[in-house]
């Protein structure tokens, strides 16, 4: 059934976070990497999220609630921001970490990367980290509208050994909306399941 998708809550502080029971998917990736659109597009609206021109303007967790599933999508801010400040860094890293481990409902993560770009080190890092905390992966590789067939069957090569195994990436574009029903068909997967990882 389609879903919509509505901003439920915005967390700019660790006390701000809610407790709600609904499953939740957490959307990860760098600044710039195309999380605002890729949320637009699965809201099917222009405006959900706001589309930063400034990168890593975006600092809060938002949640995003989809009905009829009521399945949370849980939008953490953007990484890998050069220019803010070591205290915005520290501030964001406790916000993300607090969230990421300490969310019973939390049922997956959706790890954005650019698919334009071989594995960089924020990405690698991140998909690590995930995996000691035990939280499973969809990968998600954004802006795929401008990367080639062979240069995608090359970027899923170099992630393979550096996700989990049987990871199996969803090749996403807000321009051309090629991945958009695959992808919601991932989340809403985690809505069926009982808590066992699947990805
Ligand atoms: P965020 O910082 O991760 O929220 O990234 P945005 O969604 O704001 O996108 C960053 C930039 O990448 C913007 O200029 C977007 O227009 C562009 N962009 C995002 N998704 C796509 C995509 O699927 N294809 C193309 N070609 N550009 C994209």
């Amino acid at each position: 059934m389609r879903q919509s998708l509505n901003l439920v809550v915005t967390a700019y502080e660790t006390q701000q976070l809610p407790a709600f029971d609904e499953p939740q998917i957490a959307l990860a990736g760098r600044s710039n990497v195309g999380k605002s659109t890729l949320i637009n597009t699965l809201a099917g609206r222009r405006k959900l999220a706001k589309i930063s021109s400034t990168p890593g303007k975006t600092r809060s967790v938002n949640f995003f609630q989809a009905q009829p599933s009521g399945l949370y999508l849980v939008d953490l801010p953007g990484y890998g921001y050069a220019r803010r400040s070591k205290k915005e860094r520290g501030h964001w890293g406790r916000l993300i970490e607090r969230y990421l481990s300490n969310t019973p409902a939390l049922r997956a993560t959706a790890l954005l990367i650019d698919s334009r770009h071989p594995p960089q080190t924020l990405d690698r890092d991140m998909a690590g980290f995930l995996m000691n905390q035990g939280i499973a992966i969809i990968p998600v590789f954004t802006k795929a509208d401008k990367c080639k067939q062979n240069e995608r069957a090359v970027r899923k090569r170099e992630w393979q050994p550096l996700l989990p195994p049987d990871s199996n990436p969803v090749f996403f574009s807000g321009k051309t909306g090629l991945g958009r029903e695959e992808l919601w068909e991932r989340l809403l997967s985690y809505t069926r399941e009982t808590g066992e990882a699947q990805d």
